[in-house]
């Protein structure tokens, strides 16, 4: 399955959710041939619950929508969280962007699963052997994320996974906020 796990919908629409405008994030997802993204909007999990929940409502089985968020570590780091019905997968956005990123991962790779390797907005700051590297050091999953500040751009980049249950690693962690 296809997934874009890094969306940004409430900025690219300024709507609060509702039926139309969930409407077309879901036109737009499989406009692309994906079969889910992640809403991922900045220190805001609820945006994202709200969606899937009207999705199940109004697209029952069209799409797939995982909650999360993404949340500033510090000035140089942002990590995205998303909440799978039992377990949290957190992972590394963009490393490279806004600043460094190696000693983040050296205090804190466990507590992470996954790692950006690719990022439709941010690849021109990312060293991807460097990332290649430390996905290998650390064993973070490598994902490839569209970033969409507009429903455009959903799905312009996303990570095959075999399935959902790619995300359920066996480490164990809790949300950060
Ligand atoms: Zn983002």
């Amino acid at each position: 399955m296809k997934l874009d796990l890094h969306t940004h919908p409430w900025e690219a629409t300024l709507s609060p959710p509702n039926r139309e405008v969930v409407g077309e994030i879901v036109a737009h997802v499989k406009r692309r041939g994906i079969q889910g993204i992640g809403i991922t909007e900045h220190h805001n999990k609820e945006y994202g619950y709200r969606v899937a929940e009207l999705v199940r409502e109004y697209f029952p089985g069209e799409i797939l929508v995982i909650p999360g968020q993404e949340i500033d570590i510090d000035d140089r780091v942002q990590v995205v969280e998303l909440y799978l019905k039992e377990s949290t997968f957190r992972f590394l956005a963009h490393p490279g962007h806004p600043g460094d990123f190696e000693d983040y991962l050296e205090k804190h790779a466990q507590e992470l699963q996954g790692i950006e390797v690719r990022n439709l907005f941010h690849d021109w700051k990312m060293d991807q052997e460097k990332i290649q590297r430390a996905a290998k050091d650390y064993n973070l999953l490598l994902l490839s994320g569209s970033d969409a500040h507009s429903l455009w751009n959903i799905g312009r980049y996303w990570t095959e996974l075999k399935s959902l249950s790619d995300l359920h690693t066996k480490r164990e962690i809790a949300p950060i906020v």
